[in-house]
């Protein structure tokens, strides 16, 4: 019994490199000091783990600012792509999209159909409505992914609720006002 635990022990050993040779040559008489070994192999393991996680702790820290980066570049695109896939459905010329300091801007012809631009606004709203239901979606998957997802989540959660308040230039604003116009213009016909 005492045997057999020394040999799985003896196993653990060397599959341990963190354990030195000197320790294969301990036999069961002095299987006290063995496990005092194994135990101090242990601890020196766990030192190096601790160790290396400082170290890898910058690259964490890296994969998660360039992960924070693509959410947000990925974010802001696809808000303007939903308003260019949109504006191509009602027959708008897109003309393509320009990075400005603040981000990124769609620009379109409305070609002689400007009252379209409440559906052309509603389409980034949708689009990002959409991109914070994935995000919102992705954060059920297991660790560490609901961390990351959240912080998706929070950024669309907030481009929407921004893009919401009912005055222009913002998308709401548009928004309200086609509708508004809509409605007029449904009356008077
Ligand atoms: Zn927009």
């Amino acid at each position: 019994m005492l045997g057999r635990d020394v040999d799985s022990f003896d196993r653990e050993l060397k599959h341990d490199p963190a354990v030195d040779d000197e320790s294969h040559f301990v036999n069961a008489t002095a299987s006290l000091v063995f496990r005092r070994r194994v135990a101090a192999g242990t601890l020196r393991v766990t030192g190096t783990r601790g160790s290396r996680d400082a170290g890898g702790g910058n690259v964490l820290g890296g994969l998660i600012l360039a992960w924070a980066t693509s959410v947000v570049v990925c974010s802001a695109m696809l808000h303007e792509f939903g308003h260019a896939w949109v504006a191509r459905a009602v027959g708008w010329k897109v003309i393509g999209l320009r990075w400005h300091w603040y981000g990124v801007a769609f620009i379109a012809d409305p070609d002689g159909k400007p009252e379209k631009l409440w559906k052309v606004a509603l389409g980034g709203l949708m689009a990002t409505a959409l991109l914070a239901l994935l995000f919102l979606a992705g954060t059920a998957l297991p660790a560490p992914a609901p961390l990351l997802f959240e912080f998706g989540f929070g950024l669309n959660a907030a481009l929407l609720l921004t893009n919401l308040v009912p005055l222009r230039p913002l998308d709401g604003g548009h928004v309200v006002a086609g509708l508004r116009r809509d409605s007029s213009g449904s009356s008077l016909s």
